[in-house]
């Protein structure tokens, strides 16, 4: 192996014994493998047609899903370049939330092409070069065509959503979810530069098995997953003054212990009832800020309590500090840190705060908020597989009616985009010379998996589809694309099955910095991993590779 070579005899050592290495081809054949193989495992899944895995962990647990960054996450993959391939799905999802499968059988595809090129002794840098121009390009055509649209139009930014939970487990309910992701995204955008901004973190995801699909609720304001902390406190107050303190309602414990000598009975009486009194004198302060509800972050002590239920005041306790952020957004009012400066003026308000059952825990409700800045998505699902894929599917349809309102333009699906860019590239490519034609135009039919892969999982004949599909696009109709629901080539744009923009600029930028990262690759070098101790029968021909 390459670990030692002789030199006058003398061996010399260079890397670690037990590190393995290879090299040119053989690196790159393995590391192209292993892409191509992840991303033939998630292509069947892409698209409305798509079919689901399911997955199951080493503790036993299901997943079924076809979404391509839950997949790969789940599949536990060992393949450096394997992970590779995972982390850009990971990014795909974490930058606009969708195209997660199309972006894998993108760079699959690329390199797969690359990988024939290579075999007709095409050099991996001339493949790169070409695969570069060619995105750039590409990149160029898709702002092209484009379609600019208005970012708070209802109409279009559902579809969108649509279109995205269309090829979902739970798509049944697609035009149910759509609206409930729209009406989220819309209450929680503010302006900025001219434009508008989306925090999706301001939109509280509480999910709950139980119920249906159907019982999933936007709420205008926020479910604190707590109890109310004392049971003679009202559970219900309507027009609620909210006061949100991140300071404890408890007596202060020193950093160190201290000693209190107490002689006799009547110190120990005072000492207790002048606790007593700064607890009770806390629980006035908030009573005289006018508030009915206190949401704090920190406890409250069992006598703050007595005196707040005494009060009325509905209270809950260890709230998270995340919610009480989204509490701040929801409600208007300030989260105080010191209780003496507390006012009126520092008071949300919600039309109702009230603990309700949901299945086996109680929650509070903050609802009916004014113009809330934070809402809270509660999601049911009948059992807790569905809850969890209802989860993962609203995500998406927030991100991507969340990237057109930010970015407002958007593409037709259906594959149409990919053709026509599939087509202005090949044109293009005729300028350039030799090997480069050749990359830019492998290019050009790798966009072509994405219409190819989408009628496979249809059951429709991709050859028959391409080739209508290049005759439409050849004769100038743009946004002839496949519709798996008829197995027909239309008009992708009459049928209203649109993406964000930012997604499809995405899905070419990654897909192509992935498959040149890999194409990179020529030497592959890898320490032993650390020796798990297994047992003791181990023997010296035990089960290490030899170097
Ligand atoms: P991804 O994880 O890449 O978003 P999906 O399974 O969501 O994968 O599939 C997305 C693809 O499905 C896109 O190319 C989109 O245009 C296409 N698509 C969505 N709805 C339809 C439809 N009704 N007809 C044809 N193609 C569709
Ligand atoms: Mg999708």
């Amino acid at each position: 192996m390459a670990v030692q070579s002789e030199l006058a005899g003398q061996p010399v050592i260079i890397l670690k014994e037990g590190t393995t290495r290879s090299r040119g081809r053989d690196a790159q054949y393995s590391n192209l493998m292993a892409s191509m193989i992840i991303a033939e495992t998630v292509k069947s899944s892409l698209g409305p047609k798509g079919m689901d895995k399911m997955l199951v962990d080493s503790f036993g647990d299901v997943t079924i899903t076809n979404d391509g960054a839950t997949i790969l996450d789940e599949m536990e993959i060992q393949h450096p370049v394997a992970k590779m391939m995972v982390e850009v799905a990971k990014a795909q999802d974490n930058e606009v939330g969708d195209g997660t499968t199309t972006v894998v059988v993108l760079a699959g595809e690329l390199l797969q092409k690359a990988q024939d090129l290579i075999n007709k002794d095409v050099h991996p840098t001339l493949i790169l070069d070409g695969y570069r121009k060619a995105t750039d390009k590409a990149l160029e055509y898709l702002e092209k065509i484009g379609i600019t649209v208005k970012p708070l139009d209802k109409e279009t930014l559902k579809k969108v959503a649509t279109t995205s939970l269309s090829g979902k487990v739970v798509a049944e309910e697609k035009e149910f979810l759509s609206d409930l992701a729209v009406k989220a995204v819309l209450q929680v955008a503010g302006e900025s530069d001219g434009g508008y901004k989306v925090d999706i973190d301001d939109i509280k995801i509480q999910k709950k098995a139980g119920e249906a699909i159907t019982d999933t609720k936007l709420i205008q304001g926020i479910v604190v997953d707590k109890e109310i902390v004392h049971p003679g406190m009202p559970k219900r107050v309507e027009k609620a003054k909210i006061t949100l303190i991140d300071c404890a309602l408890e007596m202060e414990k020193t950093e160190f212990t201290s000693k209190l000598d107490i002689e006799n009975p009547d110190q120990m009486k005072a000492f207790l009832e002048e606790e007593e009194k700064i607890l009770e004198d806390m629980a006035n302060k908030v009573v005289k800020s006018g508030a009915t509800v206190l949401f704090c972050q920190k406890g409250i002590d069992d006598l703050a309590q007595h005196h707040l239920a005494r009060s009325g005041i509905l209270s809950a306790r260890r709230v998270k500090k995340s919610d009480m952020e989204k509490l701040s957004k929801a409600t208007g009012g300030r989260v105080v840190t010191n209780i003496d400066d507390l006012t009126t003026k520092d008071l949300g308000f919600a039309m109702l705060v009230e603990e309700r059952k949901i299945a086996d825990e109680k929650w509070i409700f903050v609802e009916g908020c004014k113009n809330p800045k934070a809402v809270t998505l509660l999601i049911r699902g009948g059992t807790e597989r569905t809850a969890d894929e209802v989860e993962r599917s609203i995500h998406d349809a927030l991100m991507v009616v969340k990237d057109v309102v930010q970015e407002p333009k958007i593409v037709a699906g259906g594959g149409a985009p990919e053709e026509e860019l599939a087509h202005r590239v090949r044109d293009w490519a005729q300028k350039l010379s030799g090997k480069e034609q050749l990359a830019a135009q492998a290019f050009a039919e790798a966009l072509e998996v994405v219409p190819t892969a989408l009628s496979e999982n249809a059951g429709l004949d991709p050859i028959d589809i391409l080739v209508e599909l290049r005759a439409q696009h050849d004769n100038g109709k743009l946004w002839s694309g496949v519709n798996v629901l008829s197995g027909k080539v239309e008009d992708m744009n009459k049928l209203g099955v649109y993406e964000p923009m930012a997604v499809k600029k995405q899905i070419l930028k990654s897909a192509s910095e992935a498959a040149a990262m890999i194409l990179k690759i020529d030497d592959v070098i890898a320490s032993s991993k650390l020796r798990e101790t297994k047992g003791p029968e181990k023997g010296p021909s035990g089960a290490e590779e030899e170097t």
